[in-house]
């Protein structure tokens, strides 16, 4: 099968031959028809993070296709069923993180793309305890984005554990944020999105933003504690950049909490006197577990959410890799498998 592969970290990815997995016991084959580019496959590509994938391996975990074929003893797909290959690729079902349904964090996950081999392939071997059911009526296309970035920023939003009428800052408005600013409307909140780039903004306006802020100019923390009279109840994080970390805390209402969901390597600086004495909540978010991806999935088979997508060849990869370091892509580019 066609595979777009990483050799060697920080290298352009191989375009080339790859065997098609075999489904062994309680696994399935699904045959890709689409697969959405995150920024963490960049991060993956490049080794960024403290854990890395082992290499050869094929990222991607915006995955969606066509189960193809059945390993012994599995009951839960059919042959034809469209699927998701998401992040949380698969996890033990048993530690005391996947019996609270927290298997988002439960310590021997598998993550799709990173430590089993994702998307950006003509198949990919799935759990399909762990596969997302992708509802009728949207296409492949259209539905990849939400498998991570809307899934992610959903949970996101969730944890900020701010209410319809209040404030949310969505700091990055590229794959995750463009889909965060939908969720949030849809939830009742009213969205401050931030960004760096005007053309960003301009979208983040048309995609329901009540208010914009440009953290390339001034202090986007003041602006943000202006347009919301006196911070936002929640933040979420999605700006692959560590400035914008030390940005959302400071935009974090007093009793509010800021979520970090952008994934930069490296570590970013907390003003403890400033979150201690506003009692604000600093929190990590990954994901979300397979009962956020259901509800993620819903909003958007009722159109409540819509992934802006740009649709190009598999054989484009390295050329999107390149502009999403540079933040030249618009929302999300999903590469296709096959025709359409
Ligand atoms: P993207 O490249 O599509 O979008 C990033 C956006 O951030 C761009 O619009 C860019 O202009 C903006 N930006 C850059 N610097 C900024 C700054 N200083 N302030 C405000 N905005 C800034 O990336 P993406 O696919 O949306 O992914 C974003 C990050 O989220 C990545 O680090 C990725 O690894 C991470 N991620 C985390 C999870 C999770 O579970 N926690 C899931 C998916 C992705
Ligand atoms: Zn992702
Ligand atoms: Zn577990």
């Amino acid at each position: 099968m066609h595979a777009a592969v990483v050799e060697q970290f920080g290298k352009p990815l191989v375009l080339r031959e790859w065997d098609i997995p075999i489904p062994g016991p309680g696994q399935i084959l699904v045959k890709t028809e689409a697969c959405g580019v995150c920024h963490t496959d960049l991060h993956a590509a490049r080794g960024d993070w403290p854990v890395k994938p082992t290499l050869p391996f094929i990222p991607g975990h915006e995955g969606i296709g066509l189960v193809a074929a059945l390993g012994a003893g599995v009951t839960q797909v059919k042959e034809g069923d469209r699927v998701g290959v998401p992040w949380l690729y698969s996890a033990c079902g048993h530690c005391e993180y996947c019996l609270s349904a927290w298997e988002t964090v439960c310590p021997k996950a598998e993550f799709g793309g990173y430590t089993q081999n994702g998307g950006f392939a003509e198949y990919i071997l799935a759990d399909p305890n762990y596969v997302a059911h992708i509802p009728g009526g949207l296409t492949a296309q259209e539905v990849a984005p939400i498998i991570c970035a809307g899934v992610t920023t959903y949970k996101g939003i969730k944890v900020t554990e701010a209410r319809p009428g209040e404030w949310i800052a969505i700091s990055g408005v590229g794959g995750l944020g463009h889909l965060a600013i939908q969720y949030a409307k849809a939830m009742g909140l009213r969205v401050c999105a931030v960004d760096i780039d005007p053309t960003k903004l301009a979208h983040a306006t048309r995609l329901g933003a009540d208010v914009t802020v440009n953290a390339s100019l001034g202090d986007p923390a003041e602006a943000v504690h202006k347009a919301t009279s006196g911070g936002a109840h929640g933040v979420l994080i999605t700006a692959p950049s560590l400035g914008a970390f030390k940005q959302g805390v400071a935009m974090t209402r007093r009793r509010g909490t800021c979520v970090l969901v952008g994934l930069p390597p490296g570590d970013f600086p907390i003003p403890l006197f400033d979150v201690v004495a506003a009692c604000i909540t600093v929190r990590g978010s990954f994901v979300g577990t397979r009962h956020d991806m259901a509800e993620a999935l819903a909003f958007a088979a009722e159109g409540k959410v819509r992934a802006d997508i740009e649709v190009l060849p598999l054989q484009s990869v390295n050329d999107v890799f390149v502009r999403l370091h540079h933040g030249d892509v618009a929302s999300r580019v999903v590469l296709e498998l096959f025709g359409k």
